[in-house]
Order: C-alpha cells, then sequence, then structure tokens
C-alpha cells in the first residue's frame, strides 16, 4: 500500500515508524512528503504540555473515502531527560498510527508497538523497579498496547528464568564468555553469521586458532587478576566443531589453563549445529573436558527443505549424530528448529515435530524465520517461497500447543526484525535444562566478553546497566591483523567498567 504520512517533520521518527508499517505491509511504500495519489494518507498532530504527551492520527483510505481516527496521551514529568522525553514522544506517535493501521487492515499486532528485541527485558525491568505483577501488565497493555497472552508467556517466561538463575539481578560483578568460531562445512541461504565454508582453509583456521589462544589468556588474565569470575561460556560462530578434534582439544586445554576456577563455571555448552561437523573423536574431546551441553540443529526434518536452504547433511544424519552424541555422554542437548522455512506449512512442520518427538532433546529453540537483507535467501527472494503469515501464525501455534504437551516450557524469547508474521523465537526446555547462557545474553543483566571472530562484547556496567558494544571483525583475515589490538581494547573498556586503575596488556 501507498502510504502517505504527514506532519512528521523529525528524521528520527523515519526508521520507528516505518517498523510499525512493516508490521502491516511487506513492501511498505511509505512517504513522509506529498506524492501522487496515495492509496492512505494519514496526519499526525503531536502536542506537547509540561505533563503531557499527546498524539492524534486521523487518515483516510482514499478507495474507500473512509476515515480512521485515533487518539493516545502520555504522562511526562518536568524532570524527564531530553532523551526520555524524545522516546514518550515515540512511542505515542507509534501508538496512534500503528492504531489507525489496525483499523484499516482488521490485522491486530499481538506484540503492539514494542518492536524491539527483548521484550521480557521490559518486564525485568519493572519488576526490579518495584512494581507490582498486576501494575507492571498493565503499563505493558496500555503503554505498547501488547495483548494478553503476550503479557501472560512474558510474565511465565521471566518467572522461569527468576527459578533458574535466583541472583539473576546480582550476577553483574562476574561475566560470561561468547567464543566464535567462523567456519562451518557449508554456507546455509539463511546464514549472517560469520561463517566461513572450511574446505581447504587450513591455513586461515591455523592463524585464527592462533588469535584466538590469545584473546583466552589475555583476557583469562585479566580475569584472575581481578578476581572475576565466570558464569557461563558459550562456543558460537560459524559452527565450532568445524575445527578438528586436536583443535578442539587444545582450545579446551587453553580456557582451562587461562580462565578462573574454571570447575565452577555454572555451564559451557558448544554449539555442534551441523551434524555433519560430529565425530566420535570430537564427541570424546568434549567428554575429557566435562562438556556436556551441546546443541545439533535440525532445522526441519524435510530433506528437500535442507538441501533448498543449503545445508549439506541429511535428515537421517541429524538423527543419527543426536543418538551417538546421547550415547556418549551428551546430557543436555539442543535442537533448533525453523518456522516458515521455503515450501514449508503446517503439514512439513507437523512432520518436523513428530520427528523431534522420538528424540525428545533436553532444549528445543522454535525460530521463525527472519529475512536478514545480508543472507543469500533476501537477495534472492523470488527463488524461496515461504508460507503466508495465517499460517506461519498456526505453525507457532503449533509449536506452543506441541512443547506445552511434551513437558517443555519456554525460558527466554527474542524478535527480530523482518521476522515471518511478526512473531518471535522461543527457547523451551524440560524442567531443569535451560540453558543459563541464553538467559544471560537476552535479559543483559552481566557483562558477556566476545572472543574470536564476529564476537561482540557487550558491557554491562554493574551498577548502572548501561550498555557498551564492541566487536571483533567478522573476517578471519581482519582478526589476525588485529586480534592483539582488540584483547587491549576490551581491557581498558573492562578496567573503566569495574573501576580497576591499571592498564594490562
Ligand atoms: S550452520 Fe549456522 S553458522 Fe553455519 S552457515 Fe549454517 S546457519 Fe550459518
Amino acid at each position: 500500500m501507498k502510504i502517505q504520512l504527514d506532519g512528521i517533520k523529525d528524521d528520527r521518527f523515519v526508521r520507528p515508524l516505518t517498523h510499525i508499517v512493516q508490521l502491516f505491509f511487506e513492501e511498505a511504500d511509505l512517504h513522509f512528503e506529498m506524492i501522487d495519489s496515495p492509496e492512505f494518507t494519514v496526519h499526525i498532530d503531536v502536542t506537547e504540555g509540561d505533563h503531557t504527551i499527546r498524539a492524534n492520527a486521523m487518515g483516510i483510505l482514499h478507495s474507500t473515502a473512509k476515515r480512521y481516527e485515533a487518539t493516545f496521551e502520555q504522562n511526562v514529568s518536568a524532570e524527564e531527560t531530553e532523551k526520555e522525553r524524545f522516546r514518550l514522544i515515540k512511542s505515542t506517535v507509534s501508538y496512534v498510527l500503528l492504531s489507525v493501521l489496525e483499523e484499516v487492515t482488521g490485522m491486530v499486532q499481538q506484540w503492539g508497538i514494542l518492536t524491539g528485541v527483548r521484550p521480557t527485558k521490559l518486564l525485568h525491568k519493572k519488576l526490579q523497579e518495584g512494581k507490582s505483577k498486576e501494575a507492571a501488565h498493565a503499563e505493558l497493555k496500555e503503554d505498547y498496547k501488547i495483548q494478553d497472552h503476550k503479557i501472560a508467556l512474558m510474565q511465565s517466561i521471566v518467572d522461569r528464568q527468576l527459578d533458574v538463575v535466583p541472583d539473576l539481578y546480582d550476577l553483574g560483578k562476574e561475566v560470561s564468555i561468547y567464543i566464535g568460531i567462523p567456519f562451518c562445512p557449508t554456507k546455509c541461504a539463511y546464514c549472517t553469521f560469520p561463517a566461513y565454508a572450511i574446505n581447504g582453509k587450513q591455513g586461515k583456521v591455523d592463524s585464527f586458532l592462533g588469535g584466538l589462544h590469545f584473546e583466552i589468556r589475555e583476557i583469562g588474565r585479566w580475569l584472575k587478576e581481578n578476581n572475576i569470575n565466570i558464569t557461563t561460556i558459550y562456543y558460537g560462530g560459524g559452527t565450532p566443531t568445524s575445527i578438528t578434534a586436536e583443535e578442539m582439544d587444545l582450545l579446551y586445554e587453553e580456557m582451562y589453563e587461562s580462565f578462573p576456577s574454571v570447575e565452577k563455571i555454572r555451564e559451557i555448552t558448544v554449539e555442534a549445529g551441523r551434524p555433519d561437523t560430529i565425530t566420535p573423536e570430537k564427541l570424546q574431546v568434549l567428554n575429557k573436558w566435562n562438556i556436556d551441553r551441546i546443541s545439533i540443529n535440525p532445522q526441519s526434518y524435510i530433506q528437500e527443505t535442507l538441501k533448498a536452504i543449503g545445508r549439506h547433511h541429511t535428515v537421517e544424519e541429524t538423527i543419527n549424530k543426536y543418538h551417538l552424541a546421547r550415547s556418549m555422554g551428551m546430557h543436555n542437548i539442543n535442537m533448533d528448529l525453523i518456522i516458515g522455512l521455503p515450501g514449508e506449512g503446517l503439514e512439513e512442520f507437523q512432520y518436523t515435530l513428530d520427528e523431534t518427538q522420538k528424540l525428545m532433546p533436553e532444549s528445543l529453540t522454535v525460530h521463525t524465520l527472519s529475512f536478514k537483507r545480508a543472507s543469500e535467501m533476501t537477495q534472492n527472494k523470488e527463488k524461496y517461497k515461504v508460507a503466508d503469515r495465517n499460517e506461519i501464525t498456526r505453525m507457532m501455534e503449533l509449536a506452543t500447543n506441541w512443547t506445552a504437551s511434551n513437558g517443555y516450557t519456554p525460558y527466554y524469547l527474542y524478535r527480530q526484525k523482518n521476522i515471518l508474521g511478526n512473531l518471535e523465537n522461543v527457547g523451551y526446555s524440560l524442567p531443569g535444562q535451560e540453558s543459563i547462557y541464553n538467559i544471560m545474553i537476552m535479559e543483559e543483566k552481566q557483562t558477556i566478553i566476545g572472543l574470536g571472530c564476529g564476537a561482540s562484547s557487550k558491557f554491562v556496567h554493574p551498577e548502572t546497566g548501561k550498555i557498551t558494544r564492541f566487536a571483533n571483525p567478522k573476517d578471519p583475515k581482519s582478526y589476525n591483523d588485529g586480534f592483539e589490538q582488540y584483547t587491549k581494547d576490551k581491557i581498558i573498556i573492562l578496567n573503566e567498567l569495574f573501576d580497576i586503575n591499571k592498564t594490562q596488556v
């Protein structure tokens, strides 16, 4: 639909309002200036008072000449910072725009105006401020237009997280570690992670691992010197089991030697996402270093789908490797599934759930396909036919019901832009098998230090919660050229964050 939006002059509104329109129309044609023959015109007025911010949207659908109107007002205190005041104006304007678009299209946005990644973080914040659950829920409904069933989902996730990590709000004094290994056997079509096809690149792998060992040593030394403990470690990528068993062995040896009190770390996870990388030798190495939480990711149990998305392994291989891992001591296996893969509908997804039921992994992460700008799939969108919004929603309902009736409970969730049906990704687990790292990354209550290629660090101030980000480069060459400097930079940030007055390295 061709939409003309009048009355908004500030460029800072362009992105958030475009996101709101995109919730309704996949190919949003939104203009902030006068255009020829718009299909829908909406005029937004904002009135700022000392104590209130009020927005009014008046829309007209030209094909029917029908008018639509919405008004919303929020309180604002005189002491509010400029930034907070702007945030309130933005949410007030988003609210009225969303309201008229809901009326015009007849669609109800389950997450309301919330387009951010971490809805549960918002609820944690309100509860931490001392608000009752009822008051916090009322605010989520009134200020963001979130539907009741999504608020209930958020609350059950927050409750579950606090059961699993009762000291979640105090973990700012510890850190978690993310280790990024940027290699995979082949590149999947929807992937935007740093993942380089490994075949024939041994030279590159060797130099990359040299840099990674250096980072682990130096960061480990800093943590030991400053008595800072590690809560969780996560090996991701890429596929960290793409490297050889010997390389994995040396890496974990380095981890044990360099990091403080590794035996006390609450959880160590290694992504073994691609079943074609799992071998008995690599599982033995994981056993040797007491690592029993891995991820084996089927994504789908339909062979044609795997072929279409560029995963060069068979469904049978996923199942065999799952049994192999289980028989060799992996007690906590996560499996990722994706709703809405090309060519898949309800029937295919039901088949995938039926196959999952035969395995019953300890945890299951259900993603909804998202079209990320840089992926092969987005750049050649016409090649990949995906289910429509209604079917995607029904597939998500299928996942919700299936997990509930098989003993899984949701324990984290996150959303992405351009996600099919504007839904979410949900992590489920059997009782007591939740991944603490996933909770840490979602709720942003502690610093996560990223080591290796494409690893982003998120520094969370232990008292103020202020977040500073730092990204290692995504390609192995730039990483190899600069890993010493990236390590130094991170240590400088860590010294400031934990108020340590010395420069190391
Ligand atoms: S296995 Fe994962 S990281 Fe590797 S190419 Fe596929 S989606 Fe990307």
